[in-house]
């Protein structure tokens, strides 16, 4: 949101100096964000401030209706603009007047409203849907997944064209309303807090509100549909604590979940100490049925986890990992989906920095390990963390090879230096958005050294880096949290 809020000021400022805002004709907004990997993700032209997001939802029939209201602002002088959404549409409003609508590939929704808009105008926009998202296919695949008894809406980067219309891409963040109609003994869980109780409505349908205060970008709202336990409870600041428990977790499994889970908060408050002020204003976790998703996410206030992780037991390395993503991700979330390793390294780093908090090996022990135990062909090593490409975007370069390169920075330049750069990262990039080329000046800045030679190997180069001060000794020990961390780290990769 403030990129291209930025971007806005200085075009109003060009046209200005040259006098000819008034002669320029509106024009279509763009159909993407220019983003390196994925560059028909979001649309230019206008910034969302806010979406309300209202659903019935069946599971027994997967099928979802309802409207989303978008209330954004032109961009520009905008003749017509594009959505990101696959469900059928069955009418669009534009500031009060109905709107026509066409599909253009397997994505876009091009809107073209009855009046055009000037650039910094408010937007209204109505969209009226319904569809049985598990059929829709787009960029290759259905990111809805049904589950026995409901369905998830948990995907990155594509998650958001399967159940609201929106701007979807990091960039453009927003606050959100989720409000979702379900059968009555269903629940439906989501980001944030819960303005008011589920409320039942006729024929048998009960509907629960959710609402985010803070701008989230879209892949981070999530819809988390079935039979769930919820536990409440509130953190030592009055945070409330939201956590959802399938219950087709098997006991064992149940408890492993618990064991790990129902530590968000103190987990959270160990971050803060590192990270900085937590950025929302609720917490949580959600743990998803068997045989669903495998993955892990870092859903904003309250990341969903696979039942998987928590099969042989606790499992606190996962919980440290989405919740450092608040923080790195999340709150500071990438300008473009090339610099995915400020996300993924820093979550991975977190688990390093727990595993030492606990005695169970130390950043420094686990670098060792990984740096004499990854063969010299590992992808790891053949791939530049800052620039993977789609194909590595959830690979080892960009967890592992990211908190190796964090753990780099570190020795460089020292425990207090090296906090005072993460620190300083969260808060002055709070809800906005960063790239690779922003977090190494700040890290130049604030240690006064020159870290050229740091970067360039460790995340430029598509080899493994030579280390001046290596010395020649036997592989080191496995540390002893590395079984949980790279069983983790497995189940991760499978975004
Ligand atoms: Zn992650």
């Amino acid at each position: 949101m403030r990129r291209l809020l930025v971007a806005m000021a200085a075009t109003a400022l060009i046209l200005g100096a040259t006098g000819v805002a008034a002669q320029a004709a509106p024009a279509p907004g763009g159909p993407g964000l220019g983003d390196t990997y994925f560059p028909d993700y979001g649309n230019s032209g206008y910034d969302v401030g806010h979406y309300d997001i209202r659903l019935r939802y069946t599971p027994s029939t997967d099928k979802l209706t309802g409207t989303t209201t978008i209330l954004a602002t032109a961009t520009q002088d905008l003749s017509r603009f594009n959505l990101d959404f696959v469900l059928d549409v069955a009418s669009i409003y534009v500031n009060n007047r109905p709107a026509t609508f066409a599909r253009e590939g397997d994505h876009e929704l091009v809107v073209t409203p009855a009046r055009t808009i000037a650039a910094g105008g408010a937007m209204t926009v109505v969209v009226q849907y319904s569809g049985v998202p598990s059929t829709k296919v787009a960029a290759g695949f259905t990111a809805w997944t049904r589950t026995a008894d409901g369905a998830l809406a948990i995907g990155e980067p594509e998650i958001a064209w399967w159940w609201f219309p929106s701007n979807d891409h990091p960039l453009d963040k927003a606050t959100f309303d989720v409000s979702v109609s379900v059968p009555t003994g269903v629940e439906a869980i989501s980001n944030g807090s819960m303005p008011r109780p589920p409320v039942q409505e006729t024929l048998g349908y009960t509907r629960w509100s959710w609402r985010s205060l803070k701008p989230q970008a879209t892949y981070l709202t999530f819809l988390t549909v079935g039979q769930y336990d919820i536990t409440q409870d509130t953190t030592a600041d009055g945070q409330t604590v939201y956590n959802a428990y399938s219950q087709l977790l098997s006991p064992e499994w149940r408890d492993g979940a618990q064991a790990s889970v129902e530590r968000t908060a103190e987990i959270t408050d160990w971050e803060s100490t590192l990270f900085g002020p937590w950025p929302f204003e609720a917490r949580g976790g959600v743990v998803l049925p068997p045989g669903s998703i495998s993955f892990a996410l870092e859903t904003q206030t309250r990341p969903n986890f696979g039942a998987s992780f928590f099969r042989r037991g606790a499992n606190t390395s996962v919980v440290v990992h989405e919740n450092a993503h608040q923080w790195f991700g999340d709150s500071v979330s990438v300008a473009d989906w090339q610099h995915i390793w400020l996300n993924e390294g820093f979550a991975s780093y977190a688990e390093w920095l727990w595993s030492e908090k606990n005695d169970e090996g130390t950043a420094q022990e686990i670098f060792d390990y990984l740096y004499a135990t990854y063969p010299d062909d590992a992808s790891i090593w053949t791939t530049a963390p800052a620039d993977p490409g789609t194909a590595e975007l959830f690979g080892d370069a960009v967890y592992d090879r990211g908190a190796m390169t964090l753990h780099q920075l570190r020795v460089a330049v020292g425990d207090d230096a090296f906090f005072e750069i993460l620190r300083t990262w969260t808060a002055e990039q709070r809800y906005g958005n960063g790239t690779t080329a922003e977090f190494t000046a700040l890290a130049e800045k604030i240690s006064g050294q020159d870290l050229d030679a740091l970067f360039q190997a460790w995340l430029y180069t598509p080899a493994k880096p030579v280390l001046a001060s290596l010395a020649k000794k036997a592989t080191p020990a496995m540390p002893k949290s590395w079984a949980q961390i790279s069983r983790t780290h497995a189940l991760l990769h499978e975004h």
